[in-house]
């Protein structure tokens, strides 16, 4: 599957926010973004306008790049959100919350989806007792991830539960440090999904 290669510190100078993409680095002042806080590229210091195409386009890019989702897949979780019942926005935002790489990277057993997404695929985690190794498996609540006995001294995984503290678990999440697996305690609500994100933009390009 196509994946973006370059600089990922790229990413968040282009959105004007910082991504978290590069676990313990973004929360240091290695960050690139601390450094150069305007979009890359020969012309990134100079003002421009954007038509609202364009804003809606942007803020599209933002939330891919966040929860590392290529087009197709973003467009599925669109339209399945659109079929639900209830606001199409707050339902894309929970199917990008229940997808496991997401869950791994908020319960602390990575510090980033990207590593989350690694991990998952190298067979690191149990979801109820049973092995799975797709990044995008849909969590439900009640659901208990875990790490499996054999990775848990695991460096990456020890590192990213030691630096839990910093970035904190979400109140909806359940996480048992100790034994090192979590859950969704219930699904969250819009207020719960913090992070500056404009899902009505995304709705409103979709549905043109
Ligand atoms: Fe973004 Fe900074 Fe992390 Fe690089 S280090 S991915 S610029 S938040």
């Amino acid at each position: 599957m196509a994946r973006y290669t370059g600089s990922v510190c790229r990413l968040c100078r282009r959105e004007n926010l910082k991504l978290y993409l590069k676990g313990d680095r973004c929360y240091s002042d290695k960050c690139a973004f601390e450094r150069k806080s305007y979009p890359p590229g020969q012309h990134g210091q100079s003002r421009s306008k954007h038509s609202d195409y364009g804003i809606q386009l942007r803020e599209k890019q933002k939330v891919k790049r966040i929860y590392g989702i290529l087009e197709n897949q973003f467009r599925r979780y669109f339209e399945k959100a659109d079929k639900m019942k209830g606001i199409t926005g707050d339902n894309l935002l929970l199917f990008l919350e229940r997808r496991m790489d997401n869950m791994v990277f908020r319960l602390g057993f990575a510090s980033s989806r990207s590593e989350a997404r690694q991990l998952i695929r190298h067979d690191h985690f149990l979801v109820n007792g049973k092995k799975v190794n797709i990044p995008s498996y849909l969590i439900s609540p009640g659901e208990i991830v875990e790490v499996r006995e054999k990775s848990r001294k695991i460096p990456r995984i020890v590192e990213s539960l030691e630096a839990v503290a910093r970035r904190g678990v979400p109140h909806w999440l359940e996480l048992d440090k100790e034994n090192v697996k979590g859950k969704i305690v219930s699904l969250p609500s819009r207020e719960d999904i913090t992070m500056p994100i404009q899902e009505q933009l995304i709705v409103e390009l979709y549905s043109k």
